[in-house]
């Protein structure tokens, strides 16, 4: 019931938005639990009809015996109503359905051939619209669910991102979403159709004979027990399944993601030890959810089955009539359905809760860095970026950056050098503003970033990084996520001056290939040649380069400096440099070491200054020109 009560909570902002279908729906479900009752009635009036008609001698002995119960115990008005329009029904379609020995007319052939399939045909009809109404429902809720999340998630900051794997997230988005859905689609119509049907048919064979039903039903609340132990069991295996589930999808991404070192190391047979053993826990907890599902039909059966005999006894003892006996059998078999499917439904709701549970807790979550409600717009970058006594420390660690000042003129070419480790992806992760400093402040024309529209800033900015990032899409799409909207003309111009368009123009496809489709085909300097030539069509002032060519080979390299080379031209320029003979057109270079700058000046100054920059310059083989001169003297 609790669980209910959550999901309902959870689902009900969104299930609001379809009320007219979900009304519907409901609707249809009580019509379809309804009519399930007429069968009851059909078989009973059926039987009668065929059975032998009573002799005259026995209808006036349980005529008398009626009247003498009436005046014991005289009926009430309800009881009378009910009996007159029982009377008055049976009279109605007394014309339409054959008696036994009775002639048959053409009115009561076709009322027989056709009673029961009507009447079969209407409960098909309204349980295929209730439950393409709650489909239809579901569907659309699942749709605004997963559009939700995801809107969440892109909101969450990076420490998020940090921590999750990304076979949580396909969980989240797949596996919890899609458990609401069994959930809503098969359990929420089965919680109308079913409880309305066990109504209806217990009511009319109530109506028949509350005897005899009561005798029936009375082993059904022994089932309540083992339903409610089977179901918190499921709920159990159903959870540590999701999570054994999310750890194999991790372990599949993390595997083929990496899948040249694993063949390198030769580690088949240890990531295959792994998968092994998260699926020998997935078939232990298959296992278990099986028992506490499937074991639920066989007693629910059981319990039927008993209620049954005790009928059967019951009617030989008192003598009933066969028709009493086909209505009731009726009836047990189309209450066992409903209540077989009702067994079911918390378990639905059990796996559905630990699903909504799990979304709660993440649409609970905040952003760490977020947009202020009144952000100031920024339109262009004019003058200055800032860094003053910044000093920033991821979660649990020690600060990446120490009362780091810097200020940057827009047209600088700032060259940042550093050991691994110094904090300089950092820097460039702060000015993205995929963090907020601990303290300090850094500010693009005198405004604090964190006041500023969170996409006009970083619209201000374009990123090439070291993983070279390229979506399933067609190239020419590719680069036109660098401003959206893009026109093919500019499309073209930026893959022109990334040195991009010739051997995109050499692919079968051109512009029209993806990326995926033509990985072996395209080198890893094409490939940051299309991300450079994203960058170029975003046409922003401030250009970061994060060690942008570390990941290619000399050749390349030489290719992608050229077409960088030209995309700095007239920007502001943070250029982070593995390579530090990159930094040579620099106006200035920061060296930083454990957070903080040790050591700034011009590349020749600071080959000069024989510090920390001429010490990673020797590891490079880089040399003072002077020194070079001197070296040639000796
Ligand atoms: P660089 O780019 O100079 O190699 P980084 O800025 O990446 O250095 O890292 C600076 C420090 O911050 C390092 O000690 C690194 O371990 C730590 N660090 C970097 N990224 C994270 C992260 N996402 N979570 C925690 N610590 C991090
Ligand atoms: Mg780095």
């Amino acid at each position: 019931m609790n669980n209910l009560k959550n999901i309902f909570r959870f689902g009900w902002p969104y299930l609001k938005r379809y009320k007219g279908r979900l009304i519907t729906g409901i609707l249809l479900g009580f019509l379809f639990g309804a009519s399930n009752a007429s069968f009851v009635w059909a078989t009973k009036t059926l039987f009668t009809r065929l059975s032998p008609p009573p002799s005259q001698e026995k209808l006036a002995a349980d005529r008398a015996e009626q009247e003498r119960a009436d005046q014991k115990n005289p009926p009430g008005v309800f009881k009378t109503e009910a009996k007159k329009i029982q009377r008055y029904l049976e009279s109605a379609m007394d014309p339409l359905l054959p008696t036994m020995g009775r002639k048959l007319d053409w009115r009561q052939m076709i009322g027989g051939l056709l009673l029961l399939p009507i009447l079969v045909c209407f409960r098909g009809s309204v349980g295929y619209l209730n439950t393409y109404c709650m489909a239809w429902v579901s569907e659309r809720v699942i749709k605004d669910l997963r559009l939700d999340l995801l809107h969440k998630l892109n909101s969450l900051s990076m420490d998020y991102f940090n921590k999750s794997t990304l076979g949580e997230l396909m969980g989240r988005v797949n596996g919890d979403t899609q458990a609401l859905y069994r959930c809503m689609s098969l359990g929420f119509s089965d919680l109308i159709k079913e409880p309305i049907t066990v109504l209806a048919v217990a009511a009319a064979l109530f109506w028949a004979d509350w005897k005899l039903t009561m005798l029936s039903l009375m082993f059904v609340p022994t089932i309540v027990i083992p339903i409610r132990i089977l179901s918190k069991k499921a709920k159990k295996a159903f959870k540590s399944g999701m999570q054994e589930g999310m750890g194999q999808d991790s372990l599949v991404v993390e595997v083929y993601s990496s899948i040249k070192i694993v063949k390198a190391f030769c580690l088949e047979p240890f990531q295959m030890e792994r998968f092994k053993k998260i699926y020998d826990r997935l078939v232990r907890i298959g296992m278990k959810s099986t028992q506490a599902k499937e074991l639920i039909n066989p007693i629910i059966e059981t319990v039927s089955v008993m209620g049954l005999g005790v009928v059967i006894i019951f009617i030989c003892y008192t003598h009933k009539s066969i028709p009493d006996m086909a209505s009731f059998l009726t009836g047990v078999v189309l209450l066992y359905t409903p209540i077989k499917k009702l067994g079911g439904i918390p378990v639905y709701f059990q796996q559905a809760n630990v699903g909504a549970e799990r979304l709660m807790a993440l649409f609970a979550l905040e952003p760490t860095v977020k947009e202020k409600v009144d952000a100031t717009p920024l339109t262009g970058f004019k003058t200055e970026l800032t860094f003053e006594n910044v000093t920033f420390a991821y979660p649990g660690k020690s600060p990446a950056l120490k009362n780091f000042s810097l200020t940057i003129p827009r047209g600088m070419k700032l060259g940042i050098a550093g050991e691994s480790g110094s904090g300089k992806s950092t820097l460039v992760s702060l000015v993205l503003r995929f963090y907020d400093p601990t303290s300090g402040l850094i500010k693009i024309d005198g405004h604090d970033i964190r006041d500023l529209s969170m996409t006009d800033m970083r619209g201000q900015m374009a990123l090439v990084s070291q993983d070279i990032v390229l979506f399933d899409q067609t190239i020419a799409e590719n680069i036109a996520n660098g401003k959206p909207g893009a026109t093919r003309e500019e499309i073209e111009a930026a893959a022109r001056a990334a040195y991009a368009h010739e051997f995109i123009m050499a692919l079968p496809k051109g512009y029209e290939t993806r990326p995926g489709e033509m990985a072996k085909n395209l080198s890893g300097g094409q490939k940051q040649r299309l991300c450079i030539a994203r960058a170029f069509v975003r046409n922003a002032p401030i250009l970061i380069l994060d060690e942008a060519t570390a990941s290619l080979d000399a050749v390349a390299e030489g290719e992608v400096q050229a077409a960088i080379d030209h995309l700095a031209e007239h920007r502001t320029v943070i250029c982070i440099a593995h390579r530090l003979s990159t930094l040579t057109n620099t106006d200035r270079i920061i060296v930083m070491d454990n957070g903080r700058i040790v050591e700034q000046g011009h590349f020749e100054e600071l080959l000069q200054a024989d510090g920390s920059f001429a010490n990673l310059a020797r590891k490079q083989g880089l040399q003072a020109k002077k020194n070079l001169v001197a070296q040639r003297a000796t």
